[in-house]
């Protein structure tokens, strides 16, 4: 289990002090999560009366009654319990958009911000904007397979350790353009993100003494063909043309379809 929520139920006052001082007190649900973001929750409408998120510092104090103390630079938060109904911690994860199971585990998987995250193990798998998760499942991990525009439509497992797009997208791709300024082999690397770069920097090939400098990121979508200087274009999720040639001379308007 990756993460704890604690919770704190019973009567209390909570003070905070801030860009508007504030106290309050009543019959509550405080709730402090694993990243000791404070929020303290009355029987009232959906927003807390109180709260402070990420404070610098957190005290849970159990001496005398039980006192919450947050601080963040110029604000405070304290909350003073004078009777305690129930406190308790829970496993708690990130809640995302529900994309199916792992085949091998029945674990949940949901989607949330750049990543797919197992709800029960916590583990996240980095997943591009564009990629769409399928129904199929990989054979050798159970995980999903996820389909990926990368110069043209792949379907890999979510796992890039147990499959990698960018493994696949080299072997389609790598030396399959030349180069526009000196006509080597353009050849995909993998450096952080994928990126295309002309061969001659590695051959020792130069002109005027000098390494041809050609070096772009490796697009997001599909090929759908060559534009007049050899480089290819590619469609994106929105339909637009774009060719890594676009900032140069090259019209891309009047490029070859593939
Ligand atoms: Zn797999
Ligand atoms: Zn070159
Ligand atoms: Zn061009």
């Amino acid at each position: 289990m990756t993460n704890r929520i604690r919770v704190f139920a019973g009567e209390c006052t909570a003070e905070f002090e801030g860009t508007r001082d504030r106290t309050s007190r009543g019959i509550i649900v405080a709730l402090v999560k694993p990243d000791n973001t404070v929020l303290v929750h009355d029987s009232n409408g959906y927003s807390p009366v109180a709260w402070l998120t990420r404070p610098a510092s957190l005290t849970i104090d159990h001496s005398d009654g039980t006192t919450i103390e947050a601080r963040d630079g110029e604000q405070q938060l304290q909350i003073r319990f004078h009777e305690m109904y129930e406190k308790s911690t829970y496993p708690g994860s990130v809640a995302g958009v529900p994309v199916g199971t792992c085949s091998a585990t029945g674990e949940a998987l949901v989607r949330c911000r750049g990543s797919v995250v197992n709800v029960e193990t916590g583990r996240e798998y980095d997943i591009s904007s564009g990629a769409v998760v399928l129904d199929e499942h990989c054979r050798d991990c159970g995980l999903p397979l996820i389909r990926v525009e990368r110069g043209s439509r792949f379907e890999v497992c979510l796992d890039r350790a147990c499959e990698s797009i960018d493994s696949a997208v080299i072997s389609a791709f790598d030396r399959t353009w030349s180069c526009p300024e000196c006509g080597d082999a353009l050849r995909i690397r993998q450096s952080g993100d994928l990126i295309v770069r002309c061969d001659s920097q590695s051959n020792g090939v130069s002109i005027d003494g000098q390494h041809c400098e050609t070096e772009f990121e490796f697009p997001n979508g599909v090929v759908v063909g060559t534009c007049t200087c050899g480089l290819p274009v590619f469609e994106t999720e929105d339909g637009r043309s774009v060719s890594p040639c676009a900032e140069q001379s090259c019209d891309t308007s009047s490029y070859v379809d593939s």
